[in-house]
């Protein structure tokens, strides 16, 4: 196993945008297989919505520094300051602002232990999506470094146009509200969902609404 240490890079991509990648600055060190596919990862979907600000990405002992810079602040769960190391997550996305728009972290400690991925369905790009599939439910919960990209990239598409406040969304998960957390935590888990199965009615609907507002030019 091939520890990464000291990553500070940039990727550029379209429209001006820059995405700075930050890994392995303080122990435990990740994986360089799991950096090499998150940067892949991240560049798969910042070419696929090109209006997506996505300035940091990284582990979040590296990164912490560099979100007090952005101005983002503590981030709190459920009543409770997360702290870096702390096992209550596995990634967080922030959102900072209109300009920068949003940053993606992995729980430090737990990157190690997420580094599977779903070669099944191809390494980074979702390829190999899977028929059926009755239960948005069954993505979630997996530990795959491209599932959990993805429900955080959702999040930063959610921040960017608002989707949680769309009212074809908002009529779509009124019927499901039982089941998840928060029209958020549901919109991201369809979005997840869709890319892995091709049959599930809500996550397909989810996300053909999604698309139809992110992918436009
Ligand atoms: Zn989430």
């Amino acid at each position: 196993m091939f520890s990464c240490k000291n990553v500070d890079i940039t990727h550029t991509y379209t429209h001006g945008r820059k995405t700075e990648f930050m890994f392995g600055l303080h122990k435990p060190y990740p994986k360089v297989k799991s950096v090499k596919r998150i940067c892949e990862i991240t560049d798969y979907y910042m070419n696929k919505y090109q209006r997506i600000n996505l300035v940091l990405v990284g582990d979040r002992l590296s990164t912490i520094k560099k979100e007090k810079e952005l101005g983002l602040s503590e981030i709190i769960i459920d009543g409770k300051v997360i702290t870096p190391l702390d096992n209550e997550f596995n990634a967080i996305h922030s959102y900072v602002d209109r300009i920068k728009g949003s940053v993606i972290t992995f729980n430090t400690n737990k990157l190690n232990k997420f580094c599977n991925w779903d070669f099944g369905i191809g390494r980074h790009d979702f390829t190999g999506l899977r028929k059926g599939n009755s239960s948005i439910k069954e993505v979630t919960g997996k530990v795959y470094l491209q599932y959990i990209f993805a429900h955080e990239f959702a999040h930063a598409i959610d921040a960017e146009y608002g989707l949680s406040d769309n009212s074809e969304l908002r009529e779509i998960y009124k019927n499901q509200e039982e089941r998840f957390k928060n029209i958020s935590e549901f919109i991201a888990e369809c979005f997840v969902a869709r890319e892995v199965y091709s049959d599930n009615e809500v996550a397909n609907k989810v996300r053909e609404i999604i698309d139809s507002i992110a992918l436009k030019a």
